[in-house]
């Protein structure tokens, strides 16, 4: 059935074409989600026929919409069909998968990154709306995104974990305002966004009042699926750019040995996430994504690092730092690029440390971290 799906698609539609056409007519055929309800962009079929459709996908050429959406298809997509009402599914999937309106995550703020719960932007009721009024920080392609994904302090008189909501905010509303970051990559991917008596109506709320810390878990755990779960053709991606360094200029006995393991670690991690993606069940993925997130970001750093070696003096040059906005996550060819970009990938998403203390509590079953304010109201937490 899926594959005929896929046969009728590509027959119907170029996949080299219009890339918004292309994966619209993707959604309503059924294979944005096949474990999707049907006009929803699935099938009601087993998670595990996916693999099927994104591998004839990539051999038809046909967009990647998670490259185009990452924020929104990778979690909002994931956020919507757990805590969304049927309303806001149908009216945000279709044009979140086709890519026609772009999503970003706003959780971190200067003073909340690994302890998210600890977010000070305010949220106050006014009768159909909510006002709000505070900053984001490292919100990537905010600048091209139409929505996002916002959680918020909706009450600041109990503990933390209890008194934040989980909106969806138009981005281009009046009192948001976006400006760049720029990274060591010189490009600003992320940026601020302050909020200045901006309105968000009570029906873009995700959940019930108060319910953010759970409706922020699906998406964080989707988040680290989306950042380390994908499952590149065997060779390719940061290893294949090592190897094809190595190709292009040799090195010594100990390099070889090396690259060998790299390759073999690489390899290990894609073929689990492979087996993850396949077991993967609607909501929110387990620590298995965590996992996954860990193990790539760790290998990305330790590749790039060592093709960067490879280059001697030259892996010290870089193009140019000039600032650009990129308007999407563009395929990374230069491993001095690879190099800079892959510091960000045991900080994105959650830290590394914050992975293993996952895994620690979690999987290990270890005891957990001492946390001293996990009771108290948010507004009796001392904070600088
Ligand atoms: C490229 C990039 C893109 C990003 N995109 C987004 C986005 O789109 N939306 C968004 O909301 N956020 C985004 N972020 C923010 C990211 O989620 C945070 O940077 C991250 O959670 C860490 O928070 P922090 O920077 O405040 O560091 P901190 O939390 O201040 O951590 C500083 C250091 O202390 C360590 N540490 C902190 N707490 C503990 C602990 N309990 N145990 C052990 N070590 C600890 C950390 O591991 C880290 O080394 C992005 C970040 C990057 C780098």
């Amino acid at each position: 059935m899926v594959e005929e799906a896929i046969d009728r698609l590509l027959a119907d539609h170029d996949p080299k074409g219009d890339v918004v056409e292309f994966l619209g007519a993707r959604f309503d055929a059924g294979l944005a989600w096949v474990w999707y309800p049907k006009g929803l962009g699935g099938l009601e079929l087993s998670r595990g026929l996916q693999g099927i459709v994104e591998d004839r996908m990539q051999e038809a050429g046909a967009p990647n919409p998670a490259q185009h959406n990452p924020l929104g298809v990778g979690m909002g997509s994931h956020v919507l069909l757990a805590h969304g009402t049927e309303e806001q599914q149908r009216r945000w999937l279709r044009p979140m998968f086709s890519t026609e309106e772009i999503w970003c995550q706003m959780f971190s703020e200067p003073g909340a990154g690994s302890d998210m719960a600890a977010l000070a932007c305010k949220a106050v009721r006014d009768g159909d709306e909510w006002i709000i009024n505070g900053q984001k920080a490292w919100t990537t392609l905010a600048h091209v995104s139409k929505w996002g994904m916002l959680v918020v302090r909706s009450d600041p008189d109990v503990p933390k974990h209890q008194g934040m909501s989980y909106f969806i905010v138009d981005m281009h509303g009046e009192g948001v305002e976006v400006r760049p970051l720029r990274q060591i990559t010189g490009e600003a991917e992320f940026n601020e966004v302050y909020f200045t008596d901006a309105s968000i109506p009570h029906e873009n709320l995700i959940g019930e009042v108060g319910d953010g810390w759970r409706v922020s878990l699906t998406t964080l755990m989707n988040e680290r699926v989306a950042i380390g779960g994908a499952v590149p053709p065997r060779g390719a991606g940061p290893i294949g750019i090592a190897v094809q360094v190595w190709k292009e200029r040799g090195g010594d006995d100990a390099q070889r040995d090396r690259l060998m393991r790299l390759w073999v670690d690489a390899e290990a991690a894609r073929l689990t996430n492979a087996r993850a993606r396949d077991n993967r069940k609607v909501g929110t993925p387990g620590p298995e994504g965590s996992t996954a997130k860990l193990a790539y970001a760790e290998i990305n750093k330790e590749i790039f690092e060592f093709a960067v070696e490879l280059m001697g003096a030259e892996g010290m040059l870089y193009d140019s730092y000039e600032m650009t906005r990129p308007d999407t996550f563009r395929e990374i060819t230069d491993p001095r690029k690879g190099f800079l970009r892959s510091r960000g990938n045991s900080i994105e998403g959650g830290t590394s440390e914050i992975m293993k203390s996952i895994l620690g509590e979690r999987v290990l079953g270890l005891p957990g971290e001492p946390r001293v304010d996990k009771e108290l109201p948010w507004n009796e937490v001392p904070r600088s």
